[in-house]
């Protein structure tokens, strides 16, 4: 995002990595579950309060250095596989499209069936989120893997990120 706005001719006084509860996390298997807390947003007002003091007094932000953030540079091009995505199960779908308005590449057709195109599918879960009725959800072997190793492996609770 630094960057992004820096192109466009931004100045970035400061920017921040809040944490939200990951779209693979389930009950069974959860990754940042309830995520942003309480804590969190009392962090995410106290950080606003201190962007809108700052811009209160440009002319103190005259000549700072370029906002510092960590990341993993270079960033690597991030591939998605062409033969993954959610199942939905016809038999509890009642047609609502809700999958449909929700994605946001277009790879949801609903009509008498729900068809899902697995090579327009980044992986988000914004369909599995949004269906009412439980008849969207992931079956697939590596998103399995992605979860367990998530849940596992990043059980201890982080704190947002600030950078100022
Ligand atoms: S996971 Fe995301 S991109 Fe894939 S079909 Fe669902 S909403 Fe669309
Ligand atoms: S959101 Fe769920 S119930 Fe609605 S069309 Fe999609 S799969 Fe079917």
């Amino acid at each position: 995002m630094r960057d992004l706005a820096t192109e466009q001719g931004f100045v970035p006084i400061a920017a921040a990595a809040f944490i939200g509860e990951h779209s693979y996390s389930t009950e069974a298997t959860p990754i940042a579950h309830g995520r942003p807390d309480a804590l969190d947003l009392v962090q995410a007002q106290e950080f606003g309060a201190m962007i809108r003091e700052r811009l209160a007094a440009p002319a103190a932000l005259r000549g700072t250095p370029p906002l510092q953030a960590s990341g993993a540079y270079p960033y690597r091009e991030w591939i998605p596989p062409t033969d993954v995505s959610p199942i939905t199960d016809q038999a509890l779908c009642v047609k609502c499209s809700d999958c449909a308005r929700a994605c946001p590449t277009a790879a949801i057709v609903v009509g008498e069936v729900v068809a899902t195109a697995p090579a327009s599918c980044i992986l988000c879960t914004a369909c599995v989120k949004k269906c009412p009725t439980g008849a969207r959800k992931w079956d697939h072997p590596r998103i399995g893997r992605s979860r367990e190793w998530l849940s596992t492996n990043c059980r201890e609770r982080k704190n947002p990120e600030l950078y100022v």
